[in-house]
C-alpha cells in the first residue's frame, strides 16, 4: 500500500492546498504547516475517564492542521510527521518534567498497522523522541484485537468497542512510571482512557495523554 502510495506521488506530484506553492508529495509546504498555531489551553481532565490523569492538547483545531492529519493518517507524508511531531514537542515544555516520563504511542492492530503501512501515533512519538530526548518504548502496550472505527459512535458504544482491546507485553517496563501516551486526535477519550485503564493495571503510576488537537 505505501508502495502504491509513493508511486502515485511520483506520477502525481501535489501542490500545497493552501499558498499553491510547488511541493512534491505533500498537500501542505513547511511554510503552511509552520503556521499551524499552538493551542492556549494545554492541559485538560477528562472526568469520565479516572486512569488518565489529564490530556494535553497541542494545537488549535483549524483547516490546516486538519489536511496535515488526514496526509498524516492516510498517506504518510515524512515532513507532515516532522512538523506535527515539533508542535507535540512545543507543546510539552513547561508541561512536564521530561526526565520522570516515558513515550508510548496508541498501539494500532497489526493487521491494520501492516495495511496502512505505519503506525501515526508511533510515527508522531519518534518525532517527539527526536526532539525532547523523553525515551520512547513502542512495543509496552498492544492492541490485541481489531476494533471497529469509533467514527459514528455513541461513547457507551466507543467504551464497549474498546474493551480488552489493549494488553500490556512487559510489565517490567511499567512500575511506578509515569507514561505519556501520544495518539493524533482526541475525540471522547476512550481511546486514550482505555489505554491508560490497561496500563495503571500493570502498575503506571501516571499516565497523561498527549494528543495534537480535540475533536478534529
Ligand atoms: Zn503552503
Amino acid at each position: 500500500m505505501l508502495f502504491i502510495n509513493h508511486l502515485f506521488d511520483l506520477i502525481f506530484p501535489s501542490r500545497c492546498v493552501f499558498c499553491g506553492g510547488q511541493e512534491i508529495s505533500s498537500p501542505l509546504c513547511n511554510a503552511c504547516a509552520e503556521n499551524i498555531l499552538l493551542a492556549p489551553v494545554r492541559s485538560m481532565k477528562l472526568v469520565e475517564f479516572n486512569d488518565l490523569d489529564g490530556v494535553i492538547v497541542a494545537c488549535i483545531n483549524n483547516p490546516r492542521l486538519r489536511v496535515a492529519v488526514h496526509a498524516l493518517k492516510y498517506r504518510m507524508y515524512k515532513n507532515v510527521a516532522e512538523v506535527l511531531g515539533k508542535k507535540l514537542s512545543q507543546a510539552l515544555s513547561n508541561q512536564i518534567v521530561f526526565s520522570e516520563f516515558i513515550l508510548m504511542p496508541v498501539p494500532l492492530y497489526f493487521l491494520r498497522r501492516w495495511w496502512r503501512g505505519f503506525n501515526q501515533a508511533e510515527a508522531l512519538a519518534k518525532v517527539v523522541n527526536k526532539n525532547t530526548f523523553i525515551p520512547l518504548a513502542s512495543d509496552v502496550i498492544k492492541r490485541c484485537r481489531h476494533t471497529i472505527s469509533q467514527v459514528g459512535l455513541g461513547r457507551a458504544e466507543r467504551l464497549k468497542n474498546l474493551q480488552h482491546a489493549f494488553i500490556v507485553t512487559n510489565e517490567n517496563h511499567l512500575i511506578g512510571k509515569n507514561i505519556l501516551l501520544i495518539d493524533d486526535i482526541l475525540t471522547t477519550g476512550a481511546t486514550l482512557g482505555e489505554c491508560a485503564k490497561v496500563l495503571k493495571k500493570a502498575g503506571a503510576q501516571k499516565v497523561i495523554g498527549l494528543v495534537l488537537s480535540h475533536g478534529v
